[in-house]
């Protein structure tokens, strides 16, 4: 199944550095009471969505997509995904951008390197564990999310204090936060970071002033 997916929406959502939260109140982007409810901010519209569906393989869908990409596997999440939007396209605003990382990993191919390790992984995991013993063990490396290639394994909310960028960056394109995530790149996720100031770098900004007009601009 392929649904085509818009790259850049046609008219930009204007996000603002100030929201009105689920009790009325004024938040700030990238503040404290902003990260107590992201959660909550994107899973309830997604949640009503399927709701008002009342399709349970729409449910399966989006859950399983969730698992997937918090997993690293871009290419079975890019599956459910692709199947949620064509039964609700009203989710594209929520889920456009998770599309867009898989396309993109699934799309790049892998280096010499990396086919190796995924082929050593594959075989590893295929023996008996009593004699799996003998064998080095495979690091437990993820596609990056930016370059994909595949790097050490970073718990995406492992903090970096606004200056100890390396402590999560691929090792490859340097580029911070490589692994994905459903929080962080959920369109609030991605407000929260972008007027916190959490990237070194311009991608980040660039493709996020592309997606959104926000005000202020950074
Ligand atoms: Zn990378």
């Amino acid at each position: 199944m392929s649904v085509k997916t818009k790259k850049y929406p046609n008219k930009k959502i204007i996000i603002c550095n100030n929201f009105i939260d689920q009790e009325g109140n004024k938040t700030k982007r990238g503040s404290r009471d902003d990260f107590r409810s992201i959660r909550a901010r994107h899973l309830l519209p997604m949640q009503k969505i399927c709701n008002d569906k009342n399709d349970n393989a729409l449910n399966e869908w989006i859950r399983n997509a969730m698992v997937f990409y918090d997993f690293c596997n871009y290419g079975l999440a890019l599956n459910n995904l692709q199947k949620a939007l064509s039964a609700a396209k009203k989710i594209y605003p929520l889920i456009f951008y998770y599309i867009r990382i898989c396309e993109h990993i699934v799309s790049t191919p892998l280096t010499i390197e990396d086919i190796s390790y995924e082929k050593y992984s594959e075989k590893y995991n295929k023996y008996p564990k009593w004699i799996r013993w003998i064998y080095p063990k495979p690091k437990n490396l993820m596609r990056c999310k930016w370059c994909g290639r595949y790097t050490d394994y970073i718990y995406p909310n492992v903090p970096t204090y606004g200056f100890m960028k390396g402590e999560n960056s691929c090792t490859f394109c340097g580029r911070m936060y490589p692994m994905p995530s459903w929080l962080w790149d959920s369109p609030d996720g991605r407000a929260y970071s972008y007027f916190r100031g959490s990237f070194n770098g311009e991608e980040f900004y660039w493709e996020f002033e592309k997606d959104y007009d926000p005000k202020p601009k950074r």
